[in-house]
């Protein structure tokens, strides 16, 4: 490190975002990211502690002191390549991560910790502009075929690791686009879907032979997933064409309330809404678009998904969007001293909440309430935490208004028959049964079946699908060049 004092004489800069007013008139991102100068002096702020814990907390271990020496220096192409070398998909990760690496960072102790998502964006980003970033075609092929079922980023890491590797990938999705929860779950306004497109046109170079439209197995009658396939391939055909499937399906099912009146119209998962506006920001005609606009809109869920639907509304011109969440409030601060260098509990306010967002915390729905089979309102109770259970606050009933109630309450579990159809043990979650052990990591009970990504782990976050699909390359790899 060239520069270990610039803590005392920097503070942290955060990127800038374009004006509330301007960005919630269209679906662009929305963040300015730093400039050269800023970065530099940012990654000053490292103080090579010595035990980067930020190493340790990031999912594919980035060697961020590394990388930010190299932005000290100006030296972008080593930081790229260095970014590179742990992560596929920086450009992802640079935009939508929570950054456990600064929650992490030994400078955040008492003080603000180094902006490292926003390095990475830098970096990245500089790459991409420079044209840095090119294909890594391999120079001998192995004669070993790989099908990987799911394009989110869990099989996009894992396919380009593969063709790296050496051997003959096909990805195989069921949605017209690649991408996963990247292409049709996260708002554009997040991450807009170019960045996408120059990855898949990067692993095509590599050799990866996509098949979009396809289905791998079978979805039972009424599952609410996207689905845009037009043809099937069955999990038989698989087993008997490649040497090894990897499954990388994702964690599909949204998780419901079957309180009374769920079935009345107005009530979506926010799985059916969000895809739609990704969609019609690609140019797809949807005009049965289930749409925000003019609505009394309640988000059911205090997460992500529901951060997104609360940005998407506003953007579609909501009358207003109230967002309920089961948990009470957390606090504004965290304990530092009890939660370093772990993801600490506080209130965390998105980018979409600062958009215009009423928030209720402790709060549960009891019943939708409608008039000719069409939603009014919801009706809730105040909830508490006793013994470990929710316990309804007496007298706590309440009516609320809403036209549109979107459920963001996460995701139980993979589509089951797509395992079954494998022969793919679950575990008790109903997600792939596979450790991710040194030894016979990622293999499922099924021989040369592997998983990976949120399909194994439970829903979870784009860098540990980056990470596991990584991981699992990296299994198959080593199970297809086993010496005889
Ligand atoms: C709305 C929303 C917002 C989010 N925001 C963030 C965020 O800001 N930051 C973050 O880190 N994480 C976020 N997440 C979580 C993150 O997107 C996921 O953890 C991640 O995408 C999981 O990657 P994956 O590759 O395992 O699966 P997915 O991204 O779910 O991809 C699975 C793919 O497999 C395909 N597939 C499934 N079954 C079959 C089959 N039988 N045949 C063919 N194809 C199949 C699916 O169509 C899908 O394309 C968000 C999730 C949602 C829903
Ligand atoms: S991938 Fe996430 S945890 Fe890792 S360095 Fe980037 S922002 Fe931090």
């Amino acid at each position: 490190m060239e520069h270990t004092k610039g803590f005392l004489n920097y503070q942290r800069i955060e990127e800038d975002y374009e004006a509330v007013e301007l960005r919630i008139k269209d679906y662009k991102e929305f963040v300015h990211e730093l400039t050269p100068e800023q970065a530099k002096q940012q990654s000053a702020r490292c103080m090579d502690c010595g035990t980067p814990f930020c190493h340790n907390a990031c999912p594919v271990n980035n060697v961020i002191p590394d990388f930010n020496d190299l932005v000290y220096r100006q030296d972008w192409q080593n930081a790229s390549q260095v970014l590179h070398s742990t992560n596929n998909f920086p450009e992802f990760t640079g935009r939508i991560c929570p950054a456990p690496c600064e929650a992490a960072c030994t400078l955040n102790i008492n003080s603000d910790p180094v902006g490292i998502k926003s390095i990475e964006r830098a970096i990245v980003e500089r790459a991409r502009a420079e044209g840095w970033i090119k294909p890594q075609i391999a120079q001998q092929k192995t004669g070993k075929k790989v099908a990987v079922v799911g394009s989110g980023p869990a099989g996009l890491a894992a396919s380009q690791q593969l063709a790296r590797a050496g051997h003959s990938v096909t990805l195989f999705e069921k949605n017209d686009q690649v991408g996963g929860l990247l292409r049709f779950g996260i708002p554009d306004f997040k991450l807009e879907k170019e960045a996408i497109d120059k990855r898949v046109e990067q692993l095509k170079a590599e050799g990866v032979e996509i098949r979009t439209n396809t289905l791998v197995g079978e979805l039972p009658e009424g599952t609410k997933v996207t689905n845009w396939a037009t043809t099937n391939v069955t999990p038989a055909s698989l087993l008997e064409d490649y040497d090894a499937v990897l499954l990388t399906g994702g964690s599909e099912q949204s998780r419901d309330l079957p309180v009374p009146g769920r079935e009345l119209e107005g009530v979506h998962f926010a799985m059916e809404f969000l895809p739609q506006q990704n969609r019609v920001n690609a140019g797809v005609a949807m005009p049965e678009q289930i749409r925000a606009a003019n609505k009394q809109v309640i988000v059911i869920g205090g997460g992500d998904t529901g951060s997104d639907c609360v940005g998407t509304s506003n953007r579609q011109g909501a009358a207003k969007v109230v967002q309920f969440e089961l948990m009470p409030k957390p606090p504004e601060q965290e304990d530092k001293p009890l939660t370093w260098p772990y993801w600490p509990y506080k209130l965390r306010t998105s980018s979409s909440h600062q958009e215009g967002c009423e928030r209720e915390f402790a709060i549960a729905t009891k019943e939708f309430i409608g008039s000719e089979g069409k939603l009014t309102g919801l009706k809730t109770v105040r909830v508490e935490m006793k013994d470990g259970k929710f316990e309804e606050v007496p007298n706590s009933e309440q009516i609320w208004p809403a036209d549109l109630v979107l459920l963001a309450m996460g995701f139980v579990s993979p589509v089951a028959s797509i395992l079954e159809g494998f022969g793919v043990e679950k575990d008790a979650r109903g997600n792939a049964k596979a450790s991710t052990d040194a030894k016979d990591g990622y293999a499922t009970n099924v021989p040369k079946v592997f998983s990976a990504g949120d399909m194994r782990r439970g829903q979870s976050l784009v860098v540990w699908a980056i990470r596991e699909g990584r991981e699992a390359a990296n299994a198959v790899d080593a199970f297809l060049m086993e010496p005889l």
